[in-house]
């Protein structure tokens, strides 16, 4: 009796250990090979361990691209989805540039998961996912900034020898998890190349390194703009779409180069924000506030289309809404903004090569 009574008790442990294992797994609209974490902090390492099993799993969509490395010597990650032979026009899509904005590499990564679900015909929230493929690339950068996501995380393992060369230098506003810079105390979207780094001179403007808004002595000095700048000279994105996450507006377009795009620009951006909910901004009038970023480089210097999205509503401080608040706040207003971006890239293809410095 003693026997069979813990035979049945092996039996039913046993069921409920698989079931459990089985829910883990079953976390995006009871999918299995969905992977990532959605409602907790998502670390650097987190983002390298699920593009690893992204590769593994769906190796016939997803390439790994060399870009480069940050000051502390991070990987800039960044995979290429598509057919195995790269196409000529292609859509990039990158996050957490800023460090403290890692609900911008959990939507990127959320995207990227469910994307290729949809291209193996495991899900149609992107019902168009696998035809995009035949027109363009997809390449996305989860996180532009990983030193300053690690220190904004108070992650430091792997980055604490280098950070300690500079950490007493930088000047510090409030606490590491405000942390928007990147390792050496420059924001990264105050540097790239548009030609207007000489008069830069932002609302939160610093003249020495600081943990945000610090330009850097001379453009592009961060190797990380230099990194990206010179994948986007070799990429030439139709479409570029940069996430951060404080306000729930675009930025989609300058005075000095909107008229390049003969409103083309405009009919994108204002679909996605019918669609996502995030207002237009005005055009932004002055460089000295708006210049260096990524997106006002890409314009500037190649006449191709990029926003800065910025999702989530300000919530009155530095830091970001709590991770458990993500799917609510976020994912659930703006999972199809990349997926129009990237539909009306080729949609309005012909005429965004035609504009476009080649
Ligand atoms: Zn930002």
């Amino acid at each position: 009796m003693n026997k069979l009574f813990l035979l049945f008790f092996y039996l039913i442990i046993t069921y409920c250990v698989i079931c459990q294992e089985n829910n883990s797994s079953f976390d995006f609209y009871g999918k299995s090979n969905y992977q990532i974490e959605d409602s907790l902090k998502y670390t650097y390492s987190m983002i390298l361990d699920d593009l690893t099993y992204l590769y593994a799993n769906y190796s016939e969509w997803v390439h790994p691209v060399e870009v480069g490395k940050s000051e502390f010597g991070l990987e800039l990650a960044t995979i290429r989805i598509g057919y195995e032979k790269p196409k000529k026009c292609c859509v990039f899509i990158v996050g957490n540039i800023h460090a403290r904005e890692d609900y911008s590499s959990k939507l990127v990564m959320k995207f990227l998961n469910v994307f290729l679900l949809n291209i193996t015909n495991q899900d149609n929230t992107y019902p168009k996912a696998k035809q995009f493929l035949d027109s363009v690339d997809i390449y996305i950068m989860p996180v532009a900034n990983p030193d300053g996501l690690k220190i904004a995380q108070l992650d430091f393992l792997g980055i604490e020898d280098s950070f300690n060369l500079y950490r007493d230098k930088i000047l510090l506003i409030d606490t590491y998890q405000e942390w928007k810079a990147n390792g050496k105390g420059i924001d990264l979207n105050a540097t790239f190349n548009d030609g207007n780094h000489h008069l830069k001179h932002g609302g939160n403007f610093q003249s020495v390194p600081c943990s945000e808004g610090y330009k850097g002595l001379f453009p592009a000095e961060p190797k990380e703009t230099q990194a990206i700048q010179n994948f986007i000279f070799k990429i030439k994105p139709l479409v570029t779409v940069s996430f951060h996450t404080k306000g729930n507006v675009i930025y989609w377009a300058d005075k000095g180069t909107h008229k390049y795009f003969k409103e083309i620009d405009t009919k994108i951006n204002k679909k996605v924000s019918i669609v996502s909910k995030l207002a237009l901004t005005s055009i932004s009038k002055y460089p000295k506030v708006y210049g260096c970023g990524l997106e006002n480089y890409i314009r500037s210097k190649y006449h191709l289309i990029a926003s800065c999205v910025e999702l989530d509503s300000p919530n009155g401080g530095r830091i970001q809404s709590p991770d458990n608040e993500f799917n609510l706040r976020v994912w659930n207003k703006v999972f199809l903004a990349p997926y129009i971006y990237i539909e009306n890239a080729i949609l309005y293809k012909k005429e965004i090569t035609e504009i476009a410095i080649h």
